[in-house]
């Protein structure tokens, strides 16, 4: 038997951490109320100690993989995808992703091109603006002309140090174990190359897309090409921001990006395609999860609503099952658990709402008018709830 390498022991000190983590949350849950502090501590110091490993874990990463040939971080693809050594349910009728081979032309293996792909883009964007003229009320903060000379001529396309360094540990964290195995192997098969652009880009893209606020970061499907506003200062929200549009991707490639779908309990299949409010959510619920899991706090919640009503539904359906959904796209588990809980058709009803406010009201008002009651007040004290509830909804 091989030794086992230094980042593999070092993520089995990881899963090790990551189990004693669950069962002190556990233990504080059930815990009489005497021991609940000291359990409390017991979770918070495994938290801390989990942190450090996991720094440690991405570190041997890194040194792997910048000792390593990249084509040797490819992950073996298993015909059969699985989440936490569970199979991902097959689902042959519709989409089940992207093979990251299927888009050799713009699969960018370096900075440099993606960056000539960004003039694409700009380009694009500018076509758009000429065929649809933005509405009387929109507001841009520079002539458009101006906007368009920045974005093509300011940006930072470099990478930083810092944050190459950020695309390398997240794109350890998306490991087997986070995407499957199959997921895994297209995604270690075209690892996402990031640019950094001109906050002139995003915005002439946002009026473009027609909304006024947001929008830091882009994800250009059919590439392995993410993008960030150079706007964006704070190191965590630009860690968080990375993870967001890399996770956008991941899902492009599992097939959860634009083949959402389930199949009922006759085993017929529904298509619902991309249901932007919902894969939004997901994105940033699953991209705050993952950098807080490994010591990273951002300082805001992107889509709030949207993040919410992806939290409720993964409280609901469980971490697994739902992540598993977000990247493949085959919501008939999270289907199946929501309306066991919240009553036939309530997932029907929810992915047909059209944003996330609306779907957010909707789902808060199934749950507490649930036949058996769904007390939401523990789960509102996690604490990308309770920012998100804290920030106004677009
Ligand atoms: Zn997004």
């Amino acid at each position: 038997m091989e030794p086992r390498t230094l980042p593999q022991r070092l993520e089995d000190a990881e899963h090790a951490a990551a189990d004693t983590l669950r069962h002190g949350a556990g233990l504080e849950r059930i815990a009489p109320p005497p021991i609940q502090p000291e359990a409390r501590r017991i979770a918070d110091s495994t938290l801390s100690a989990m942190r450090y490993v996991s720094d440690l874990a991405n570190f041997g990463r890194g040194l792997e993989a910048s000792a390593q040939p990249p084509t040797d971080r490819t992950a073996p693809a298993s015909p059969r995808g699985s989440v936490g050594g569970r199979p991902i349910p097959t689902f042959d009728m519709a989409s089940r992703g992207h093979d990251s081979s299927d888009f050799q032309d713009t699969r960018y293996a370096s900075v440099e091109d993606a960056r000539e792909h960004s003039d694409l883009l700009i380009n694009r964007v500018l076509q758009k603006l000429d065929d649809h003229p933005l509405p009387a009320n929109f507001v841009l903060s520079k002539p458009l002309e101006e906007l368009a000379r920045m974005a093509m001529n300011e940006p930072d396309g470099t990478h930083s140090q810092a944050d190459s360094g950020r695309v390398l540990a997240i794109s350890g964290w998306l490991d087997a174990n986070y995407l499957g195995t199959t997921l895994s192997g297209r995604f270690g098969a075209a690892p996402p190359i990031l640019t950094n652009e001109s906050p002139a880009l995003f915005e002439i893209n946002n009026a473009a897309e027609g909304y006024s606020g947001g929008g830091n970061g882009l994800y250009l499907p059919f590439t392995n090409h993410v993008m960030i506003s150079a706007a964006i200062a704070n190191p965590a929200d630009r860690t968080c921001i990375i993870a967001h549009e890399t996770l956008h991707y991941a899902a492009f490639l599992g097939g959860g990006h634009d083949g959402m779908r389930y199949r009922d309990a006759e085993g017929k299949p529904t298509v619902l395609g991309h249901v932007p409010w919902l894969h939004e959510g997901l994105t940033e619920l699953h991209a705050q999860q993952l950098v807080r899991s490994h010591g990273t706090t951002p300082t805001y919640v992107g889509y709030p609503a949207e993040t919410l009503t992806a939290f409720y539904l993964q409280q609901i359906a469980g971490a697994d099952v739902t992540r598993a959904a977000f990247l493949s796209g085959d919501f008939t588990e999270v289907r199946r658990s929501v309306d066991a809980r919240l009553g036939n058709g309530t997932f029907d009803s929810l992915s047909r709402t059209d944003n996330g406010t609306d779907a957010l009201a909707f789902l808060v008002g199934r749950m507490d008018d649930a036949p058996v009651r769904v007390e939401r007040s523990v789960w509102d004290r996690n604490p990308v709830a309770r920012i998100a509830w804290a920030t106004p909804f677009e």
